[in-house]
């Protein structure tokens, strides 16, 4: 039977549209604007795009949206004494850092410098040990779009045997520990693992965040499991041009799968919508107001 295809464009839209109307209750009832501040350093071409696209979403949802671009040799003082306003502004709700920074800028150092009840990108060290610990945080934006498609689409993650692809801070790990979180038993994977294919073959929930083109194939997969491609990987089309494709081999994959995202329109659309719901549950937080329902982990 083919799998179902999971379909993240329109679940984002239905994540924005949930954040929407809390932020139009928000104004209604309380007369607060959640505000996003996003924050670029240089001119790298796809980091632009991102902030672009953030925001004109955030704007799109309600909110107000303050985009500081710097100059790409903008001292790590400059930037930090930025943060530091950005800390202290009561408009400004969530502040996000785009990565990766100029590398005479210490990443951790600059996220580490925001305030941990704003770090609406989850990579605060605080937020990090809070997760952690299963405790109420900032949940990083990719593994709680995942979380939701996943819980969306089998009610109780309890008892399931997951693998996560990847241990990185920004997708693996917190994925691993969002699952652990949900009581599934968790496998985290790497370049160092040893019969990745055999490892796979015991999910019923596969995360692939590994950056490598149509790595995982269909024969991998055991029947009826849960496929959900983080990885975003551009390669060359035969007749010119180039083309999209996951960490996943999409055909194959999805013809023994019982659920999968597609690339593109999987994971990549529910990334900026997560931002926006972490942004309005930081808003309600800072105010002591009641979180949407749903839009966290
Ligand atoms: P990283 O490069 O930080 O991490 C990749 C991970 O994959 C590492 O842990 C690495 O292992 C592991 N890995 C590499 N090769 C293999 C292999 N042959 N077998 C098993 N594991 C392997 O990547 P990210 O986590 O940042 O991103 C992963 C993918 O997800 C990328 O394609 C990225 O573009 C995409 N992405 C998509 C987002 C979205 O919005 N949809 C958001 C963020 C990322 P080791 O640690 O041992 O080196």
């Amino acid at each position: 039977m083919a799998a179902t295809v999971i379909d993240g464009k329109a679940f984002a839209a239905r994540v924005r549209g949930q954040v929407a109307e809390h932020v139009a209750r928000l104004k209604e009832e309380s007369g607060i604007i959640p505000g996003l501040a996003v924050v670029l350093v240089g001119e790298d071409p796809a980091s632009q795009v991102y902030v672009r696209s953030k925001g004109k979403q955030t704007v799109e949802v309600g909110m107000n949206s303050y985009e500081h671009k710097l100059d790409v040799d903008t001292s790590e003082a400059d930037l930090l004494a930025l943060i530091d306003r950005l800390n202290k502004d009561a408009d400004v709700h969530g502040i996000l850092v785009q990565l990766p920074l100029p590398s005479h800028l210490n990443e951790d150092m600059v996220i580490n410098s925001i305030d941990p009840a704003k770090d609406v990108d989850g990579f605060h060290i605080s937020n990090v040990g809070l997760l952690g610990t299963g405790q109420k945080s900032m949940v990083p934006c990719t593994p709680l779009g995942c979380l939701m498609m996943l819980r969306d689409h089998h009610g109780s993650l309890s008892g399931l045997n997951a693998v996560v692809i990847g241990r990185s801070n920004i997708v693996g790990k917190p994925m691993a520990q969002l699952l652990l979180n949900d009581s599934c038993t968790v496998t985290i994977a790497h370049s160092r693992t040893k019969d990745l294919a055999e490892v796979v073959g015991r999910a019923d929930i596969v995360i692939a965040a590994v950056g490598r083109p149509e790595m995982v194939p269909g024969d991998w997969i055991k029947p009826g499991a849960t496929v959900i491609d983080v990885g975003i990987n551009r390669i060359d089309k035969p007749e010119g041009g180039t083309r999209l494709v996951g960490d996943c081999d999409y055909a194959s994959c999805a013809a023994v799968a019982g659920a999968i995202t597609p690339v593109p329109g999987g994971v990549g659309p529910m990334t900026i919508a997560c931002l926006l719901a972490n942004t309005v549950t930081a808003c309600c937080r800072a105010h002591g107001l009641i979180e949407p329902q749903g839009l966290t982990a």
